[in-house]
């Protein structure tokens, strides 16, 4: 539904997904040309899909096949966009005065292991770049080796050292390789990096605090 080469004959290949249990029937371009003769219910249903079809083109990525740049106030540029409405081309306008016309238009990508370049289309761009935690000035506690600090049972029994034994018991959860001492968030080794998730850790991490200086510690 909704292919014009029906109508035209070109050659075209169609994916369609069923939603619902039906029939499907084949005919050939000469029936369906009777059809549409003799069925103005059908016939304008089909028309309207058409239009729709068309519609989404215009508003898809397709309309960006054809783009003009130029100001509203330029005459070469109103020429050009008046022959593309005269050929009912769907294309793209941006207008350099406009703010719109000031967005990014596309990206160039570069394959580092491959030197291959390629242009997408985008009107956005989102840098995320990785995160470095801030705790070089933290060198008495266990951390990775990226600098995330290691907690409660990511810390080895072995190497926790003789204030642990003294203390008799091990590190609480959120407790970090110093007694006392919790991490909670981000910064935490296998943290989830979620705002919800560092709050939720905070919030945990207050009990094992009763716990390490409650009574009976
Ligand atoms: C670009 C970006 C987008 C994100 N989007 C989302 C999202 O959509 N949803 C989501 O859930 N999470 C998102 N996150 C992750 C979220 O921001 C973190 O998971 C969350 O803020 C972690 O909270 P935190 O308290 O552990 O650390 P932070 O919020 O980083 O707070 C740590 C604080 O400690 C301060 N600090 C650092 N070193 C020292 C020091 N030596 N002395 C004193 N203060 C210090 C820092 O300045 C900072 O204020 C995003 C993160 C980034 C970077």
């Amino acid at each position: 539904m909704g292919e014009l080469n029906f109508l035209t004959g070109q050659t075209a290949y169609l994916m369609a997904r069923a939603t619902e249990a039906g029939r499907i029937h084949r005919i050939t371009r000469a029936q369906f040309r009777r059809l549409l003769a003799t069925e103005p219910d059908l016939s304008d249903i089909l028309l309207r899909t058409f239009l729709a079809r068309r519609d989404l083109l215009r508003d898809g990525p397709a309309a960006r096949a054809i783009a003009i740049v130029g100001s509203e106030l330029s005459a070469e540029s109103l020429a050009l966009r008046t022959f593309a409405a005269r050929q009912r081309l769907a294309h793209l306008w941006l207008d350099p005065d406009s703010a719109a016309g000031r967005a990014l238009e596309s990206i160039t990508l570069t394959d580092n292991s491959t030197g291959h370049i390629s242009e997408h289309l985008c009107r956005g761009l989102f840098c995320l770049i990785g995160a470095r935690p801030a705790t070089e000035w933290l060198a008495g506690l266990a951390l990775d080796k990226a600098g995330f600090i290691r907690t409660d049972t990511q810390l080895n029994p072995e190497e926790l050292g003789a204030i642990w034994t003294a203390l008799g018991r091990p590190p609480l959860p959120f407790e970090t390789s110093m007694p006392t001492v919790f991490a909670a968030g981000d910064v935490r080794l296998t943290s989830l990096k979620r705002v919800a998730s560092a709050v939720g850790e905070g919030a945990s991490a207050v009990r094992s605090i009763h716990t390490a200086l409650g009574p009976g510690a």
